[in-house]
Protein backbone atom coordinates (compact mmCIF):
# COMPACT_ATOMS: atom_id res chain seq x y z
CA UNK A 1 0.00 0.00 0.00
CA UNK A 2 1.68 3.60 -0.82
CA UNK A 3 2.08 5.62 2.44
CA UNK A 4 3.59 8.68 2.87
CA UNK A 5 5.28 8.32 6.05
CA UNK A 6 7.07 4.98 4.46
CA UNK A 7 10.75 5.24 3.77
CA UNK A 8 11.26 4.64 0.18
CA UNK A 9 13.69 1.71 0.11
CA UNK A 10 16.63 0.22 -2.71
CA UNK A 11 15.74 -3.10 -3.43
CA UNK A 12 17.58 -5.11 -5.62
CA UNK A 13 15.60 -8.28 -7.35
CA UNK A 14 17.54 -11.02 -9.00
CA UNK A 15 15.31 -12.86 -11.06
CA UNK A 16 17.06 -16.93 -12.30
CA UNK A 17 16.78 -18.41 -15.29
CA UNK A 18 13.07 -20.20 -14.87
CA UNK A 19 11.42 -17.00 -13.93
CA UNK A 20 12.28 -15.26 -17.05
CA UNK A 21 12.06 -18.73 -18.95
CA UNK A 22 9.47 -17.53 -21.83
CA UNK A 23 8.63 -14.14 -22.53
CA UNK A 24 5.20 -14.53 -20.77
CA UNK A 25 6.84 -15.54 -17.79
CA UNK A 26 9.11 -12.33 -18.14
CA UNK A 27 6.14 -10.68 -18.73
CA UNK A 28 4.27 -11.95 -15.05
CA UNK A 29 8.32 -10.90 -13.18
CA UNK A 30 7.44 -7.07 -15.42
CA UNK A 31 4.58 -7.39 -13.48
CA UNK A 32 5.41 -7.90 -9.57
CA UNK A 33 8.39 -5.37 -10.62
CA UNK A 34 5.76 -2.90 -11.37
CA UNK A 35 3.71 -3.78 -7.92
CA UNK A 36 7.20 -3.18 -5.90
CA UNK A 37 7.98 0.26 -7.92
CA UNK A 38 3.81 1.44 -7.15
CA UNK A 39 4.84 0.70 -3.23
CA UNK A 40 7.57 3.63 -3.73
CA UNK A 41 10.84 1.65 -3.66
CA UNK A 42 13.39 1.99 -6.04
CA UNK A 43 13.49 -1.15 -7.80
CA UNK A 44 17.25 -2.60 -9.22
CA UNK A 45 16.68 -5.74 -10.81
CA UNK A 46 19.51 -8.62 -12.30
CA UNK A 47 18.13 -11.39 -14.35
CA UNK A 48 20.15 -14.50 -15.39
CA UNK A 49 19.79 -15.97 -18.94
CA UNK A 50 16.58 -17.89 -20.01
CA UNK A 51 16.41 -21.30 -18.45
CA UNK A 52 18.50 -23.62 -20.44
CA UNK A 53 20.18 -20.88 -22.20
CA UNK A 54 23.76 -20.67 -21.08
CA UNK A 55 23.86 -24.78 -21.54
CA UNK A 56 22.93 -24.19 -25.60
CA UNK A 57 25.65 -21.91 -25.51
CA UNK A 58 28.15 -23.79 -24.46
CA UNK A 59 27.02 -26.62 -26.30
CA UNK A 60 27.06 -24.33 -29.36
CA UNK A 61 30.95 -23.78 -28.79
CA UNK A 62 31.56 -27.44 -28.26
CA UNK A 63 30.14 -28.42 -32.15
CA UNK A 64 32.90 -25.51 -32.86
CA UNK A 65 35.93 -27.08 -30.93
CA UNK A 66 36.37 -29.06 -27.98
CA UNK A 67 38.19 -26.37 -26.26
CA UNK A 68 37.72 -22.78 -26.97
CA UNK A 69 39.66 -19.83 -25.59
CA UNK A 70 38.00 -18.95 -22.40
CA UNK A 71 38.12 -15.30 -23.66
CA UNK A 72 35.81 -16.29 -26.35
CA UNK A 73 33.43 -18.50 -24.24
CA UNK A 74 32.83 -15.68 -21.93
CA UNK A 75 31.90 -13.14 -24.71
CA UNK A 76 29.50 -16.25 -25.85
CA UNK A 77 28.05 -16.92 -22.75
CA UNK A 78 27.13 -13.61 -21.55
CA UNK A 79 24.55 -13.14 -24.00
CA UNK A 80 22.11 -14.94 -22.65
CA UNK A 81 21.86 -12.69 -20.23
CA UNK A 82 21.87 -9.86 -22.75
CA UNK A 83 18.91 -11.12 -24.25
CA UNK A 84 16.79 -11.00 -20.74
CA UNK A 85 17.70 -7.64 -19.47
CA UNK A 86 16.23 -6.22 -23.18
CA UNK A 87 13.10 -8.05 -22.78
CA UNK A 88 12.78 -8.01 -19.11
CA UNK A 89 13.07 -3.23 -19.92
CA UNK A 90 10.95 -3.84 -23.09
CA UNK A 91 7.98 -5.61 -21.03
CA UNK A 92 8.34 -2.58 -18.25
CA UNK A 93 8.35 0.11 -20.72
CA UNK A 94 4.95 -1.39 -22.00
CA UNK A 95 3.89 -1.43 -18.74
CA UNK A 96 4.77 2.11 -18.73
CA UNK A 97 7.25 2.14 -16.19
CA UNK A 98 10.37 3.40 -17.37
CA UNK A 99 13.25 0.84 -17.47
CA UNK A 100 16.50 0.64 -18.92
CA UNK A 101 18.90 -2.16 -19.00
CA UNK A 102 22.60 -2.74 -18.74
CA UNK A 103 25.12 -4.90 -19.64
CA UNK A 104 28.20 -5.80 -16.46
CA UNK A 105 30.31 -3.48 -18.86
CA UNK A 106 27.70 -0.58 -19.42
CA UNK A 107 27.94 -0.26 -15.13
CA UNK A 108 31.17 -1.22 -14.51
CA UNK A 109 31.06 -4.10 -12.64
CA UNK A 110 34.51 -4.43 -12.61
CA UNK A 111 36.34 -8.31 -12.09
CA UNK A 112 39.68 -9.99 -12.56
CA UNK A 113 40.86 -11.58 -15.52
CA UNK A 114 40.08 -14.84 -14.76
CA UNK A 115 37.50 -16.58 -16.90
CA UNK A 116 34.73 -18.39 -16.19
CA UNK A 117 35.07 -18.07 -12.94
CA UNK A 118 36.09 -13.67 -12.10
CA UNK A 119 35.86 -12.21 -8.88
CA UNK A 120 33.84 -8.83 -8.48
CA UNK A 121 36.40 -6.06 -7.50
CA UNK A 122 34.52 -2.88 -7.97
CA UNK A 123 31.32 -1.33 -8.96
CA UNK A 124 30.78 1.82 -10.09
CA UNK A 125 26.75 2.88 -8.99
CA UNK A 126 26.65 6.21 -10.29
CA UNK A 127 25.21 5.28 -13.69
CA UNK A 128 21.96 3.57 -11.77
CA UNK A 129 21.66 5.74 -9.16
CA UNK A 130 21.46 8.19 -11.49
CA UNK A 131 18.72 6.35 -13.48
CA UNK A 132 17.03 5.76 -10.20
CA UNK A 133 16.58 9.44 -9.47
CA UNK A 134 14.96 9.97 -13.02
CA UNK A 135 12.35 7.13 -11.92
CA UNK A 136 13.74 4.46 -13.95
CA UNK A 137 13.91 0.49 -12.69
CA UNK A 138 17.27 -0.58 -13.36
CA UNK A 139 17.92 -4.01 -15.46
CA UNK A 140 21.25 -5.36 -15.12
CA UNK A 141 22.33 -8.50 -16.56
CA UNK A 142 23.63 -10.84 -14.22
CA UNK A 143 26.79 -13.18 -14.56
CA UNK A 144 29.33 -10.87 -15.70
CA UNK A 145 31.90 -8.21 -15.46
CA UNK A 146 34.32 -6.71 -17.08
CA UNK A 147 38.45 -6.89 -16.58
CA UNK A 148 40.55 -3.76 -16.44
CA UNK A 149 41.58 -4.32 -20.20
CA UNK A 150 38.04 -4.49 -21.43
CA UNK A 151 37.54 -8.29 -21.84
CA UNK A 152 34.05 -9.55 -20.64
CA UNK A 153 34.35 -11.93 -17.90
CA UNK A 154 31.89 -14.70 -16.44
CA UNK A 155 31.60 -15.23 -12.77
CA UNK A 156 31.03 -18.94 -12.89
CA UNK A 157 27.62 -20.67 -13.17
CA UNK A 158 24.77 -19.48 -10.99
CA UNK A 159 26.79 -16.05 -10.71
CA UNK A 160 24.01 -13.84 -11.24
CA UNK A 161 23.58 -14.42 -7.50
CA UNK A 162 26.56 -13.04 -6.90
CA UNK A 163 26.27 -10.02 -9.39
CA UNK A 164 23.00 -9.64 -7.61
CA UNK A 165 24.36 -9.37 -3.96
CA UNK A 166 27.62 -7.57 -5.13
CA UNK A 167 25.13 -4.60 -6.97
CA UNK A 168 23.24 -4.32 -3.79
CA UNK A 169 26.46 -3.88 -1.34
CA UNK A 170 27.74 -1.38 -3.89
CA UNK A 171 24.24 0.45 -4.26
CA UNK A 172 24.01 0.31 -0.38
CA UNK A 173 20.50 -1.66 -1.13
CA UNK A 174 17.98 -2.27 1.97
CA UNK A 175 17.58 -5.58 0.96
CA UNK A 176 18.52 -8.26 -1.99
CA UNK A 177 15.66 -10.23 -3.22
CA UNK A 178 16.54 -13.43 -4.84
CA UNK A 179 13.58 -14.60 -6.83
CA UNK A 180 13.97 -18.77 -7.44
CA UNK A 181 11.56 -21.78 -8.36
CA UNK A 182 11.51 -22.66 -4.62
CA UNK A 183 9.54 -20.03 -1.73
CA UNK A 184 12.42 -20.44 0.92
CA UNK A 185 14.92 -22.11 2.32
CA UNK A 186 13.52 -25.33 4.04
CA UNK A 187 14.57 -27.21 7.21
CA UNK A 188 15.55 -29.81 5.08
CA UNK A 189 14.93 -31.02 1.32
CA UNK A 190 10.80 -31.52 1.16
CA UNK A 191 11.23 -34.38 -1.21
CA UNK A 192 13.02 -36.46 1.43
CA UNK A 193 10.94 -35.00 4.53
CA UNK A 194 7.36 -33.70 3.20
CA UNK A 195 6.88 -32.07 6.51
CA UNK A 196 10.02 -29.71 6.19
CA UNK A 197 9.13 -25.80 6.86
CA UNK A 198 10.14 -23.25 5.70
CA UNK A 199 12.48 -20.75 7.58
CA UNK A 200 11.37 -17.07 8.68
CA UNK A 201 15.17 -16.54 8.85
CA UNK A 202 18.17 -17.99 9.03
CA UNK A 203 21.99 -16.75 9.62
CA UNK A 204 24.27 -16.23 6.99
CA UNK A 205 26.67 -18.89 8.64
CA UNK A 206 24.00 -21.41 8.81
CA UNK A 207 23.20 -20.81 5.11
CA UNK A 208 26.65 -21.50 4.08
CA UNK A 209 26.33 -24.13 5.68
CA UNK A 210 22.75 -25.79 4.49
CA UNK A 211 24.50 -24.28 0.89
CA UNK A 212 27.64 -26.50 0.86
CA UNK A 213 25.56 -29.12 1.96
CA UNK A 214 24.06 -29.28 -1.24
CA UNK A 215 20.36 -27.39 -0.40
CA UNK A 216 21.23 -25.92 -3.33
CA UNK A 217 19.27 -22.63 -3.26
CA UNK A 218 21.55 -20.03 -3.75
CA UNK A 219 25.09 -19.65 -4.94
CA UNK A 220 27.66 -20.44 -2.02
CA UNK A 221 29.62 -17.03 -3.44
CA UNK A 222 26.43 -15.15 -3.33
CA UNK A 223 25.90 -16.39 0.54
CA UNK A 224 29.48 -15.27 1.43
CA UNK A 225 29.54 -12.29 -0.45
CA UNK A 226 26.07 -10.72 1.19
CA UNK A 227 27.76 -12.06 4.56
CA UNK A 228 31.11 -10.17 4.15
CA UNK A 229 28.85 -6.45 2.93
CA UNK A 230 26.05 -7.18 5.22
CA UNK A 231 23.89 -7.70 2.83
CA UNK A 232 20.10 -8.86 3.62
CA UNK A 233 19.45 -11.34 1.87
CA UNK A 234 15.86 -13.05 1.37
CA UNK A 235 14.79 -16.02 -1.02
CA UNK A 236 11.34 -16.19 -2.69
CA UNK A 237 9.71 -17.68 -5.41
CA UNK A 238 8.89 -15.54 -8.17
CA UNK A 239 5.98 -18.09 -9.24
CA UNK A 240 3.75 -18.03 -5.68
CA UNK A 241 3.12 -15.09 -3.16
CA UNK A 242 5.03 -14.92 0.15
CA UNK A 243 7.50 -13.95 2.39
CA UNK A 244 10.30 -16.12 1.81
CA UNK A 245 13.35 -17.16 3.89
CA UNK A 246 15.02 -13.71 5.22
CA UNK A 247 19.04 -14.39 5.48
CA UNK A 248 20.85 -11.94 7.90
CA UNK A 249 22.85 -11.70 11.29
CA UNK A 250 21.42 -13.16 14.58
CA UNK A 251 19.64 -10.61 16.08
CA UNK A 252 20.40 -9.33 19.50
CA UNK A 253 17.79 -10.22 22.06
CA UNK A 254 16.13 -12.91 19.53
CA UNK A 255 16.40 -16.23 21.33
CA UNK A 256 17.83 -18.19 18.32
CA UNK A 257 16.27 -21.71 17.72
CA UNK A 258 18.48 -24.72 18.63
CA UNK A 259 18.57 -26.49 15.20
CA UNK A 260 17.56 -24.23 11.94
CA UNK A 261 17.75 -27.57 9.36
CA UNK A 262 19.09 -31.13 8.68
CA UNK A 263 21.90 -31.12 5.29
CA UNK A 264 22.93 -34.07 3.54
CA UNK A 265 25.53 -34.77 0.98
CA UNK A 266 25.27 -37.77 -1.20
CA UNK A 267 28.38 -37.08 -2.85
CA UNK A 268 30.95 -38.11 -0.29
CA UNK A 269 33.10 -41.34 -0.58
CA UNK A 270 35.08 -42.54 2.58
CA UNK A 271 38.61 -44.00 2.27
CA UNK A 272 40.71 -45.57 4.98
CA UNK A 273 43.99 -46.03 5.24
CA UNK A 274 44.30 -49.64 7.74
CA UNK A 275 47.39 -49.93 10.01
CA UNK A 276 49.29 -46.65 9.48
CA UNK A 277 52.57 -46.93 11.38
CA UNK A 278 51.91 -44.41 14.24
CA UNK A 279 54.52 -41.61 14.06
CA UNK A 280 54.78 -37.70 13.42
CA UNK A 281 54.22 -37.04 10.18
CA UNK A 282 51.94 -39.65 9.08
CA UNK A 283 49.02 -37.05 8.55
CA UNK A 284 51.24 -35.53 6.23
CA UNK A 285 52.78 -37.81 4.05
CA UNK A 286 48.89 -39.42 3.53
CA UNK A 287 47.19 -35.89 3.13
CA UNK A 288 50.46 -33.91 1.26
CA UNK A 289 50.24 -36.10 -1.67
CA UNK A 290 46.07 -36.06 -1.70
CA UNK A 291 46.22 -32.04 -1.57
CA UNK A 292 48.98 -32.02 -4.53
CA UNK A 293 46.47 -34.38 -6.44
CA UNK A 294 44.05 -31.47 -6.08
CA UNK A 295 41.69 -33.76 -3.89
CA UNK A 296 39.14 -31.51 -1.97
CA UNK A 297 39.31 -33.41 2.01
CA UNK A 298 36.17 -33.00 3.97
CA UNK A 299 36.05 -35.36 7.38
CA UNK A 300 38.96 -36.77 8.49
CA UNK A 301 39.58 -38.77 11.69
CA UNK A 302 42.35 -40.88 12.87
CA UNK A 303 42.11 -43.15 15.33
CA UNK A 304 44.04 -43.54 19.11
CA UNK A 305 47.68 -45.76 18.25
CA UNK A 306 47.43 -49.20 19.35
CA UNK A 307 49.88 -51.95 18.91
CA UNK A 308 52.26 -48.93 16.94
CA UNK A 309 49.77 -48.49 14.43
CA UNK A 310 46.58 -46.43 13.47
CA UNK A 311 43.90 -46.05 11.18
CA UNK A 312 43.69 -43.03 8.97
CA UNK A 313 39.76 -42.19 7.62
CA UNK A 314 38.30 -39.29 5.42
CA UNK A 315 36.16 -38.38 2.72
CA UNK A 316 36.45 -36.79 -0.43
CA UNK A 317 33.89 -36.20 -3.50
CA UNK A 318 32.80 -39.58 -5.09
CA UNK A 319 34.31 -38.61 -8.26
CA UNK A 320 37.50 -38.29 -7.00
CA UNK A 321 37.42 -42.11 -5.01
CA UNK A 322 39.43 -44.18 -7.58
CA UNK A 323 42.16 -41.48 -8.28
CA UNK A 324 42.73 -41.27 -3.99
CA UNK A 325 42.76 -44.63 -4.37
CA UNK A 326 45.75 -44.65 -6.44
CA UNK A 327 47.62 -42.29 -4.54
CA UNK A 328 46.89 -43.99 -1.24
CA UNK A 329 48.27 -47.10 -2.67
CA UNK A 330 51.53 -45.53 -3.44
CA UNK A 331 51.38 -43.80 0.09
CA UNK A 332 50.63 -46.64 1.90
CA UNK A 333 53.46 -48.87 0.94
CA UNK A 334 56.02 -45.87 1.35
CA UNK A 335 54.82 -45.59 5.10
CA UNK A 336 54.24 -49.42 5.55
CA UNK A 337 50.72 -49.50 5.97
CA UNK A 338 48.85 -52.31 5.67
CA UNK A 339 45.55 -51.66 3.40
CA UNK A 340 43.51 -49.10 1.93
CA UNK A 341 39.68 -49.34 1.56
CA UNK A 342 37.07 -47.23 0.04
CA UNK A 343 33.31 -47.02 0.67
CA UNK A 344 31.23 -45.01 -1.95
CA UNK A 345 27.86 -45.76 -0.28
CA UNK A 346 27.72 -43.26 2.42
CA UNK A 347 25.95 -40.07 3.02
CA UNK A 348 26.83 -37.25 5.60
CA UNK A 349 23.69 -36.30 7.42
CA UNK A 350 24.31 -32.78 9.26
CA UNK A 351 22.83 -31.05 12.29
CA UNK A 352 22.92 -27.18 11.80
CA UNK A 353 22.17 -24.25 13.98
CA UNK A 354 23.63 -21.40 15.75
CA UNK A 355 22.03 -22.42 18.92
CA UNK A 356 24.51 -25.19 19.31
CA UNK A 357 26.54 -22.42 20.64
CA UNK A 358 24.76 -21.94 23.94
CA UNK A 359 23.07 -25.43 24.39
CA UNK A 360 24.65 -28.40 25.53
CA UNK A 361 23.65 -32.39 24.75
CA UNK A 362 22.59 -31.83 20.90
CA UNK A 363 25.61 -33.97 19.72
CA UNK A 364 24.14 -36.37 22.83
CA UNK A 365 20.26 -36.39 21.14
CA UNK A 366 21.27 -36.65 18.09
CA UNK A 367 23.16 -39.68 18.05
CA UNK A 368 20.30 -41.02 20.38
CA UNK A 369 17.30 -40.28 17.80
CA UNK A 370 20.02 -42.11 15.14
CA UNK A 371 20.63 -45.27 17.99
CA UNK A 372 16.94 -45.43 18.32
CA UNK A 373 16.58 -46.03 14.21
CA UNK A 374 18.84 -48.69 14.69
CA UNK A 375 20.98 -46.03 12.14
CA UNK A 376 25.15 -46.62 12.94
CA UNK A 377 27.22 -43.77 12.58
CA UNK A 378 30.66 -44.31 10.58
CA UNK A 379 32.35 -41.18 11.15
CA UNK A 380 31.17 -37.93 13.67
CA UNK A 381 32.41 -34.47 12.32
CA UNK A 382 31.96 -31.26 14.46
CA UNK A 383 32.09 -27.45 14.32
CA UNK A 384 30.41 -24.50 16.66
CA UNK A 385 26.96 -24.56 14.36
CA UNK A 386 27.01 -28.25 13.01
CA UNK A 387 27.51 -31.80 13.90
CA UNK A 388 27.66 -34.26 10.95
CA UNK A 389 27.33 -37.81 10.87
CA UNK A 390 28.56 -40.14 7.90
CA UNK A 391 26.04 -43.16 7.75
CA UNK A 392 25.73 -45.75 5.10
CA UNK A 393 23.18 -43.76 2.28
CA UNK A 394 20.58 -46.70 2.58
CA UNK A 395 19.75 -44.32 5.70
CA UNK A 396 19.82 -41.09 4.41
CA UNK A 397 15.77 -40.99 4.40
CA UNK A 398 15.34 -42.64 7.74
CA UNK A 399 17.88 -40.57 9.55
CA UNK A 400 16.58 -37.19 7.83
CA UNK A 401 13.05 -37.80 9.47
CA UNK A 402 14.06 -39.14 12.38
CA UNK A 403 16.25 -35.84 12.93
CA UNK A 404 13.50 -33.22 12.09
CA UNK A 405 11.01 -35.31 13.98
CA UNK A 406 13.19 -35.59 16.97
CA UNK A 407 14.58 -32.11 17.15
CA UNK A 408 10.67 -30.76 16.57
CA UNK A 409 11.61 -29.13 13.21
CA UNK A 410 8.13 -29.05 11.71
CA UNK A 411 6.97 -26.48 14.57
CA UNK A 412 7.93 -22.77 14.50
CA UNK A 413 10.71 -21.72 16.88
N1 LIG B 1 23.13 -18.06 -16.80
C1 LIG B 1 24.19 -18.45 -15.89
C2 LIG B 1 24.11 -19.94 -15.60
O1 LIG B 1 23.26 -20.62 -16.12
C3 LIG B 1 24.19 -17.64 -14.65
C4 LIG B 1 23.01 -17.84 -13.72
O2 LIG B 1 22.01 -18.42 -14.13
O3 LIG B 1 23.07 -17.38 -12.58
O4 LIG B 1 24.91 -20.43 -14.86
MG1 LIG C 1 20.69 -19.97 -12.70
Amino acid sequence: MPSKNKIMALIVQKYGGTSVGTTERIGNIADRIVATKKLGDDVVVVVSAMSGETNRLIALAKEISRQSSPREMDVLLSTGEQVTIALLAMALNARDCPAISYTGSQVHILTDSAHSKARIKEIDGSRIHRDLSLGRVVVVAGFQGMDDNGNITTLGRGGSDTSAVALAAALKANECQIYTDVDGVYTTDPRVEPRARRLERITFEEMLEMASLGSKVLQIRAVEFAGKYNVPLRVLSSFTEGKGTLITYEEDGVEAARISGIAFNRDEAKLTVLGVPDHPGAAYQILGPIGEANIEVDMIIQNVGRDGTTDFTFTVHRNDVEQAVRVLNGVASELGAREVNSDDSIVKLSLVGVGMRSHAGIAGSMFKILADEGINIKMISTSEIKISVVVDEKYLELGVRALHDGFELEKTA
